[in-house]
């Protein structure tokens, strides 16, 4: 029989933590801490298996899992010494969802079930408490209003705050039994009138309609856009998560805190987290009362921290947080309760963190001795190294501060003010930088932040919603700047006598909680000790080369600077939009007479050499691949009418004229038209100019240093073997002259972009005139899908909103596809040349997953982007390791 229900604590633990895809994270920890002789309360996981079954019947359990989950109750009753329901010795539990990834925008925690009028008497004489009964009643049927029966939450809010007032109440605490009592019966109502139905009384109907909520919640809107969000498939399911209560709102030796075992902002080595006195888990993230913190280290000045409030039970805690690091070998976020003064652990994961406490916490890691280098190059995403990447404020720029909150999650960002998850993700979509303003962030808001610069919120602390988000996200986030009023009708926020409307400016600095007026400029970021480690650790396990896509002097230097092997490509038709230089480009295309043609591409040729000399001056030896000119010609052509009439001008013809050959060089299908060799072998003067220069260049800095250069002279849209063995003759012809003027030799390599379908396949004719190969991707996918580049926004979106293609193609590599024939053209390549070099410099030599396919299948680098350089570094060494990891085990 299918086994749906797995108990945990007091010594039978039928999971483990490698079960979360069965039990789900929560589940697999619990049970796993459970048999590390942690304290967990005893409970069971309802597998994620009942939640497919669930979908695929229909909305109907299993038939087995009934008596299966009255088994497991009956064990915690057992172990707990109480019993579910009844009246005396009630046993209370929670319900939490769980899937194998957390996943905050589903159904969360039902607690304190199994109350109803007659227990809640029971709990009353058990714990000697009546208030604190009470209230833990009020709780549930708030909880499980809202949360299992649908009645919006603040309706229940509206209820006490009146209540409140009413009699003088300043706060929950300042509020007896009878009190609550009496909010109770009026919550019941509350429910009725709104759910239509009452508020079931009987324990067991509270835990079969908890677990339908958990269940239900999968396929909720929130979840189904996190989902998305995040590429989680649906069918995992989540699990159900059933465990006894304890409780930290029993009085002041009791309380409840969130805590991370080291600092999630910046990865430092100390306690890190909040509590609360008195109260239970949901009191800390709601950000009701302020929480307190953990360490005294940490603790200003007028702050109770645990370590001194509580400190039996912090010394315990302590010792859980070294028990849980040594045992899971990472950073853990915990979340505890204190039932008079005995500690219990609640939840145990892997802590969400930024990508400078990723890092720093890698190597510290490895330097602890925890976990081993290729650990730490595994253990920091690739693609989070752009969030160190990213700019800060700069210290010198004039500023006013506004107010200040929490810095939640680093970085700087500026953007208008928004207040909606809509609007952000509207403005947003126009290409507007956009901060999302909210009291506090809820499971809805997910879109909106994804689409914001940054996040600012006026409630909630390090570990609320906004924050926890953020900062997996890497989107910055100052949250809990209470200093300022938001008032969503009006469109506005406030502090002091500053009010700033909806859409002007505002600066945020996340890595100090500071909220600054109007745009405050930034700085590019420096790099950080553990950076340049970890970049060290990959490069010394990586077997692709990395190089960057660079034409301008700054771009090299940036590339250099992240550690770029040299230019994978320079797009030279990027050094001809110069304002020194358009004027003589435009000549070169409109001229008719041969002799004004040649001047203006002579005239061009002094400008070319000194951009190519940059280039060799700046990489320094380091190969430096040029691409002669690719785009159609038409794309420089004058649009205005100053334009024309300036182009007139230096030809000697009419505005009319110059339009006319402007109409005449417009193409239908410009990606497909006249560009890339095409060009070169109908109009042979611009690449013999090019190569010329690149080759004076070369000769020149070669001189200058005395260092070898050795260019690379690159050939786009090359279809067949004829195109290239034509335009290759043709560049020695012009490099043999130039060298014979020069009176010297030099070494060269001449290849060809491989991005057209026919060149893949062709590629074993078309290596017998190339050195190397360049896979462009970039036009490989555009012309393998026949989509185009530059039209896709319009449908691609649907494409992927709807399942029809996994992830963006021009993003990530098509493997099945363009993947395919770049498998061929490697393979094909190297049939005719051994040893011809393999690179690609689409934009997916900077993709993780992409790279990770382009080790597989054996190019020697890959070039990219000049930030995304370390992206590639790390991405190439964590696709050695795996490629390491494959190969052993094939062989095991
Ligand atoms: C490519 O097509 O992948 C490429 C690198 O060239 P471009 O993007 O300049 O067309
Ligand atoms: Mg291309």
């Amino acid at each position: 029989m299918t086994k749906w229900v797995y108990s945990f604590g007091d010594g039978l633990n039928e999971g483990r933590a490698d079960m979360r895809n069965l039990l789900g994270g929560k589940g697999a920890n619990l049970a796993e801490m459970a048999s590390i002789g942690l304290p967990v309360p005893p409970g069971f996981t309802i597998t994620t298996e009942v939640c497919s079954a669930f979908y695929e019947n229909g909305r109907k359990y299993p038939d087995a899992l009934e008596a299966q989950v009255a088994e497991a109750l009956h064990r915690v009753e057992q172990s707990m010494g109480l019993r579910f329901g009844d009246a005396e010795a009630p046993l209370l539990v929670s319900v939490r969802s769980g899937a194998r990834v957390s996943m905050p925008g589903m159904m969360d925690t039902v607690l304190n079930l199994g109350l109803n009028d007659e227990t809640v008497e029971g709990l009353a004489r058990s714990s000697g408490d009546a208030r604190f009964a009470w209230d833990s009643y009020r709780r549930f049927i708030q909880m499980y209003g809202s949360v299992v029966m649908g009645v919006p939450h603040h309706h229940f809010e509206d209820v006490l705050e009146q209540f409140k007032r009413a009699h003088g109440a300043e706060d929950d605490t300042a509020i007896t039994a009878d009190q609550w009592r009496t909010i109770v019966t009026d919550y019941r109502h509350l429910i009725s009138t709104h759910a239509g139905t009452d508020f079931p009384t009987d324990p067991h109907d509270q835990l079969w309609g908890a677990i339908g909520a958990v269940f239900g919640s999968w396929m909720n809107p929130r979840a189904n856009t996190y989902r998305k969000l995040h590429e989680i498939p649906a069918s995992w399911g989540t699990a159900v998560n059933v465990q006894s209560m304890v409780f930290g709102n029993m009085g002041d030796d009791c309380a409840t805190g969130v805590c991370f075992t080291r600092d999630p902002s910046t990865g430092e080595n100390v306690f890190y987290g909040e509590y609360l006195i008195n109260a239970q888990g949901e009191d800390v993230v709601a950000g009701i009362r302020t929480p307190q913190p953990m360490a005294s280290v940490r603790a200003e000045a007028g702050q109770q921290p645990m370590e001194t409030v509580l400190p039996e039970a912090y010394s315990e805690l302590m010792r859980v947080r070294s028990v849980l690091e040594t045992h899971y070998k990472d950073m853990q976020d915990i979340e505890f309760t204190v039932q008079r003064n005995v500690l219990y652990i609640l939840q145990t994961r892997n802590g969400k963190r930024t990508a400078a406490a990723a890092l720093k916490i890698a190597i510290d890691m490895a330097r602890e001795g925890l976990i081993t280098q290729e650990d730490a190059i595994r253990r920091v995403p690739a693609s989070s190294l752009d969030q160190l990447l990213h700019p800060t404020l700069d210290p010198r720029a004039e500023r006013v501060q506004l107010t200040r909150g929490l810095p939640a999650s680093p970085g700087a960002a500026a953007g208008a003010v928004v207040f909606s998850a809509e609007e952000c993700e509207a403005r947003a979509a126009k290409g507007e930088d956009v901060i999302l303003v909210r009291i506090e962030t809820s499971p809805e808001d997910v879109h909106g932040m994804h689409a914001a610069r940054g996040v600012l919120t006026t409630r909630g602390g390090m570990t609320s919603h906004a924050a926890v988000v953020a900062r997996g996200m890497g989107r910055v986030c100052v949250a809990g700047a209470g200093g300022i009023h938001v008032d969503y009708a009006a469109g506005t926020l406030s502090v002091g006598a500053h009010t700033v409307a909806q859409g002007e400016w505002i600066t945020l600095d996340g890595g100090t909680g500071a909220v600054y007026l109007g745009r405050v400029p930034t700085i590019p970021p420096t790099l950080s000790d553990d950076f340049n480690t970890l970049m060290g650790w990959a490069d010394a396990v990586r077997r692709l080369g990395v190089r960057a896509n660079a034409e301008t002097p700054e771009d090299a230097r940036t590339a250099r600077r992240f550690g770029a092997e040299g230019i994978g490509l320079a797009r030279t038709e990027h050094m001809f939009f110069g304002p020194d230089r358009i004027g003589f480009v435009r000549q070169m295309i409109i001229a008719d007479a041969e002799d004004v043609r040649q001047k203006a591409i002579a005239a061009l040729l002094p400008f070319q050499r000194e951009d190519f000399a940059s280039l060799f001056r700046i990489m320094a030896g380091l190969p430096v691949t040029v691409r002669l000119l690719d785009p159609p010609l038409h794309e420089f052509l004058p649009h205005a009418e100053a334009e024309i009439a300036e182009v007139a001008q230096g030809l000697g013809k009419t505005a009319e004229e110059v339009r006319a050959r402007c109409a005449a060089l417009a193409e239908t299908n410009p990606m497909l038209g006249h560009r890339g060799c095409r060009l070169g072998l109908t109009s042979p003067e611009i690449y013999a100019m090019q190569v010329r220069a690149l080759i004076q260049a070369a000769v020149m800095v070669e001189k200058e240093t005395g260092k070898p250069i050795r260019p690379e002279i690159m050939i786009p849209l090359v279809a067949t073997q004829a195109e290239l063995a034509v335009t290759r003759r043709a560049a020695e012809d012009e490099i043999a002259k130039v060298l014979k003027e020069e009176g010297t030799n030099l070494n060269y390599d001449i290849g060809t972009m491989i991005e057209l379908p026919r060149a893949a396949i062709q590629a074993d004719r078309i290596a017998e005139y190339a050195d190397f190969f360049s896979f462009g991707t970039n036009d490989l996918t555009q012309t393998t899908f026949g989509l185009s580049r530059d039209d896709a926004g319009s449908f691609l979106p649907y494409y992927v909103d709807h399942g029809l293609l996994p992830r963006d193609p021009f993003v990530s590599i098509d493997r099945d596809g363009v993947g395919a024939l770049v498998r061929l053209g490697v393979e094909r390549g190297r049939q005719t040349s051994p040893d011809l070099k393999l690179g690609i410099c689409g934009e997916h030599g900077g993709d993780p997953d992409s790279i990770a396919f382009f080790d597989e299948v054996g190019l020697d680098y890959v070039s990219c982007s000049p930030f995304r350089v370390p992206v590639a570094r790390l991405a190439a060494a964590q696709a050695a390791l795996a490629t390491r990891q494959r190969v052993a085990s094939s062989a095991a």
